[in-house]
């Protein structure tokens, strides 16, 4: 699943929209970094987007890159994806969906909420807990990592 021109021009118009309901200045800068997370699936850590934004903004640093990420992930632009105990990724698509997380080369691919049979609590929840959003994590191994998968394009 790749991201299409009109999906990425979408995501955009809703940086614009949240950015301006927010009172966040629509700096170049904040333009540049959203449109590089926004622009791809791959959910990026700040790293990796820091080293995609650079060559856009070459004076631009990875304090900078940390501050508005933080910026975004506040007023909801962007989400964390819970990979427990490694680096952070971000994700900038904002509909409901899960992750399959390949646990080898540690790739996120997005499944969409359709793509899974609701999911329904069983039993009470600790008491004051209220739930407000969910998703599931699959752990495997993709496509390039799988052995069976690499076996059977060899011949
Ligand atoms: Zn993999
Ligand atoms: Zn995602």
């Amino acid at each position: 699943m790749t991201m299409t021109l009109r999906e990425l021009d979408q995501r955009m118009d809703l940086f614009r929209s949240r950015c301006m309901e927010r009172g966040l200045a629509l700096t170049h800068q904040r333009w540049v970094i959203y449109r590089i997370l926004a622009g791809t699936d791959k959910h990026l850590t700040p790293e990796a987007a820091f080293g995609q934004i650079r060559k856009q903004i070459p004076s631009i640093s990875l304090a900078t890159v940390y501050k508005n990420i933080k910026t975004f992930l506040d007023v909801g632009l962007l989400q964390e994806v819970g990979t427990s105990g490694q680096m952070m990724r971000l994700d900038a698509n904002l509909d409901p969906h899960h992750h399959l997380v390949c646990v080898r080369c540690k790739a996120i691919q997005d499944l969409s909420a359709e793509g899974l049979r609701p999911v329904r609590l069983k039993g009470r929840l600790p008491k004051g807990f209220r739930v407000e959003r969910f998703n599931v994590t699959f752990l495997g191994l993709c496509g390039q990592c799988s052995p069976r998968y690499t076996a059977s394009t060899r011949h």
